[in-house]
């Protein structure tokens, strides 16, 4: 059976995206996502059986694509490759009928072990994060002193197995955008789209403030003065990055800009953390609990209505109204969500 059936927000926004976080644990220390001071080595870490398991991640994908109407998944974290045997979840969702795309979210550094098995598996696109070209920059924001040639060598093991690949990159104002420039002309180069995401106010450990936010106004413009760039129309209808091309050759990049321009009208998306609460907004402070239900004796038809019920009744637009929310507000922290 595929997907015929579509829920509806309370602002008429249909369900599609799933975006499902297998771990909540990384093997970098991003300052704006897992500040190391905080993400130290006694953080107590979901421990295995509190983490769904890939039949319970499965069954619950099934159902959100038979019944609600999603039709992408992306696999994100954490990091998604510290979960043991991720190919065998991929294969397993790649096996759902009305699943018309998987993608992975990833820090890159396990992709020359793993890319070619994923690609078996059914993954057909990753995004691969870097934030900057320079080790000396690099290894401060990755809190491990990762170097670039790590990532590098991922991105490159993900094209060779033949996945799709972009390149995502947070940029903070004083952190990193003096690297906006290199980083377009490298991956322009290497024929990489690289979207860059402005840095966001997601969780509450990273100190956030609106003056760490490099605009996307600035972020066009800066590469416009030297390469000409033009808009192009997105893709389709919920698109999040706006869409730029190099003028006269089809080389583009993407600019992610929830915080000087959001788009919460056409926000398609749900959460899933690794510990099986449902988020509908990526600035949620609360979640829904789907793993009870899930080992509880619920039928998959008592699940569907647990789920459109969530769905109807959201109302999320953070970002339409950030300006006026509560900046104190606990919000779910980015490395349990996934971005
Ligand atoms: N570990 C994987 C990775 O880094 O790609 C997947 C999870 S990570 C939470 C998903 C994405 O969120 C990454 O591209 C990361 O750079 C981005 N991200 C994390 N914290 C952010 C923040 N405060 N603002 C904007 N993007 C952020
Ligand atoms: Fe890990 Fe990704 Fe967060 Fe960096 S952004 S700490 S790689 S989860
Ligand atoms: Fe969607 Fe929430 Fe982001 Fe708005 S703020 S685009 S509702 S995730």
């Amino acid at each position: 059976m595929t997907s015929e059936k579509t829920v509806y927000d309370y602002f008429n926004r249909p369900l599609r995206d799933l975006r499902i976080s297998v771990t909540d644990k990384c093997n970098f220390r991003c300052t704006y996502c897992m500040p190391a001071e905080i993400f130290g080595p006694d953080y107590p870490f979901l421990k295995r059986d509190e983490l769904l398991s890939f039949e319970e991640i499965e069954r619950l994908t099934r159902i959100s694509v038979n019944s609600l109407g999603v039709k992408k998944i992306r696999i994100t974290g954490g990091e998604p490759l510290m979960r043991r045997s991720l190919p065998e979840l991929i294969e397993k969702l790649n096996n759902i009928k009305g699943v018309e795309d998987i993608a992975m979210t990833t820090n890159g550094s396990l992709l020359p072990k793993y890319a070619k098995e994923l690609k078996a598996a059914g993954l057909e696109r990753v995004s691969i994060s870097l934030d900057s070209l320079k080790d000396e920059i690099f290894g401060k924001i990755n809190g491990r002193g990762v170097t670039v040639k790590t990532v590098l060598d991922g991105i490159d093991a993900a094209s060779e197995a033949g996945l799709k690949v972009k390149i995502n990159m947070v940029v903070k104002r004083g952190m990193n955008d003096s690297e906006i420039l290199p980083m377009a002309r490298f991956f322009r180069e290497k024929g990489h789209i690289l979207r860059f995401i402005e840095y966001m106010d997601v969780g509450n450990t990273n100190e956030w403030k609106l003056d760490d936010v490099y605009p996307k106004k600035k972020i066009v413009e800066d590469i416009h003065q030297v390469m000409a760039l033009e808009p192009v129309d997105p893709n389709y209808t919920g698109e999040v990055a706006s869409r730029y091309r190099y003028v006269g050759s089809n080389d583009e990049i993407g600019v992610i800009s929830s915080v000087s321009d959001a788009f919460c009208s056409s926000c398609n998306r749900a959460r899933l953390s690794a510990s099986g609460m449902l988020y509908t907004c990526l600035f949620a402070s609360k979640g829904h609990d789907i793993k009870s239900p899930l080992r509880g004796n619920l039928t998959d038809d008592q699940l569907t209505t647990l789920l459109s019920d969530i769905w109807n009744g959201r109302r999320d637009r953070y970002s339409e109204e950030r300006s006026t929310a509560s900046t104190t507000r606990k919000k779910i922290e980015m490395s349990h969500i996934g971005g």
